[in-house]
């Protein structure tokens, strides 16, 4: 997808060094906001499957707090602002170990 690409992530820069595909799991992603805010988080299933889950999640008003917040407050709910990618491929038996 973006392999080799820079993601410009405000005060740092992410070389995305894995090929990533929406359907690789055990990933740390993010969600980019039209308004160039960002959103990072981390799936062990599809990251397409995880990124249509926080779409609906602005509807159901239940996942991360901050993220729906933000949609509604500031983009009248409308998540079609909103593109994600992959950041980083993590080892199975790690990922459990990561915080955020
Ligand atoms: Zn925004």
């Amino acid at each position: 997808m973006l392999t080799g690409k820079n993601l410009n992530l405000g005060i740092l820069e992410h070389r995305i060094k894995q090929y990533l595909t929406c359907r690789s799991c055990y990933v740390v992603y993010v969600i980019f906001f039209l308004c160039k805010r960002f959103y990072i988080g981390k799936t062990n299933r599809a990251m397409f499957t995880r990124f249509r889950e926080h779409k609906n999640s602005v509807v159901t008003g239940k996942g991360a707090p901050r993220l729906i917040e933000h949609i509604h407050q500031v983009h009248k709910g409308n998540t079609s602002i909103l593109t994600f990618a992959g950041l980083e491929q993590v080892p199975a038996p790690l990922y459990g170990a990561i915080k955020y």
